[in-house]
């Protein structure tokens, strides 16, 4: 059997990840979703308001200790 070679080992899977985006051209802020306890936050580096939207980013498994508990 042939296996392609391009994938390195510790190939992270990515998912869509729903994200909170700064609307400042100017600025790249961004956070998580999982993160915002607001129903409108604003970017932490320049205040702006925050547009939801979504990104590919590598998917995190959630083992924080402050969450495991319901
Ligand atoms: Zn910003």
């Amino acid at each position: 059997m042939y296996y392609s070679r391009k994938r390195p080992l510790d190939n992270i899977p990515e998912e869509l990840t729903a994200i909170w985006s700064c609307t400042n051209e100017s600025c790249n802020g961004w956070m998580r979703d999982n993160f915002v306890f607001l129903v409108q936050p604003t970017c932490s580096i320049c205040q702006s308001p925050m547009e939801k939207g979504e990104k590919m980013l590598p998917a995190v498994v959630n083992t924080s200790p402050t969450q495991s508990k319901h």
